[in-house]
């Protein structure tokens, strides 16, 4: 019988399950709303239900599974079986191995999510499989994973990687963190939604205003690329500050680690890379120095399903 195995992406907002084959084709997928403010033990329940779905829906049993791999938003144990820290969860010290494996009755690998990801598109999209390689997410967030001289930068104590944190600009907002002007406080779409709610309170128009009336929702990825579509002049501007900032952040990662591709992914990216991707590369290259600048600098084609592919690679090598 044909090896299965099951792949995971557990988001701050949304958990993505899916099945594959061994050769990680995807067989079917399931997602549901992550909820965390449900706590841990909904979190881990909603997981097994979105996999137990998934895999209904590719005819398959789960307890046939040869094994399952989860990306999970945090930093991950050096035994690779607990959740140290996941703010967005508001998870510390988590036993998700352990508990999802007795959940689903099959091996469980765990990963940090943008490792996971990157193993995606390091594995499934890039033919080269370069050596020294930086995978950036903007979504929510910015995250990301680093493979240098071929395995993940990890750090000293398991906290290296923090892209979304690198300062670009010390007088810039605030950050979640509690410092000024990290990348992700400036380009993530978090800040998007901060820029435009100052601006439209500043008595600005906007197509991302809901119907021409006074309140505006949260932002979604999508609404934004229409808006910019339809020649939405403060979509255009906020969007174009997010690439002016990812640029620099790729300039500054380029020349510290020297990778042959950088490969951007997530939400914004996904919907918005035609519109995105000539100007980051543009302010990139400006800075990059001349020994680094043979970089390849991409939008992944895998876009959502990074993370799911990325997780069941992780529980096929491992099985
Ligand atoms: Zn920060």
């Amino acid at each position: 019988m044909e090896e299965l195995y099951i792949g995971v992406d557990l988001g701050g907002t949304k958990i993505l399950a899916g099945i594959f084959d061994s050769e990680h084709h995807c067989l079917a997928l399931d997602k549901t709303k992550t909820k965390s403010e449900e706590g841990y033990d909904a979190v881990c329940s909603r997981i097994v239900e979105t996999v137990r779905s998934a895999a209904e829906l590719a005819g398959i049993d789960p307890e046939k599974v040869s094994g399952a791999g989860i990306g999970a938003p945090g930093s991950i144990s050096s035994d690779e079986s607990r959740v140290l820290f996941a703010p967005n969860l508001d998870w510390r010290d988590a036993p998700l191995k352990a508990d999802l494996e007795a959940q689903l009755g099959c091996p469980v690998w765990l990963g940090n999510d943008c490792n996971v990801a990157a193993i995606g598109i390091h594995r499934l999209e890039l033919e080269a499989k370069p050596n020294d390689m930086v995978s950036i997410f903007l979504g929510t967030g910015i995250g990301a994973g680093i493979i240098t001289n071929g395995v993940f930068l990890t750090g000293a104590t398991r906290a290296a990687g923090e892209v979304g944190h690198m300062v670009l600009d010390p007088d810039g907002p605030l950050c979640g963190c509690g410092t000024r002007g990290c990348f992700e406080a400036l380009a993530s779409r978090t800040a998007i939604f901060k820029k435009v709610k100052a601006a439209v309170k500043d008595g600005r128009k906007t197509l991302l205003m809901d119907n021409g009336g006074n309140s505006l929702t949260k932002i979604r990825s999508g609404k934004l690329r229409r808006a910019i579509e339809d020649g939405d002049k403060l979509s255009i501007k906020v969007l174009n500050e997010t690439c002016f900032y990812t640029g620099l952040a790729i300039a500054n990662l380029c020349n510290l680690l020297n990778p042959e591709v950088v490969a951007l992914g997530g939400g914004l990216v996904e919907q918005l890379h035609a519109t995105m991707m000539p100007v980051v590369r543009e302010v990139a290259l400006e800075r990059i120095m001349p020994g680094a600048r043979h970089v390849r600098i991409i939008a992944t084609s895998l876009g959502d399903d990074a993370g799911i592919t990325g997780a069941a690679i992780l529980a096929h090598d491992h099985s």
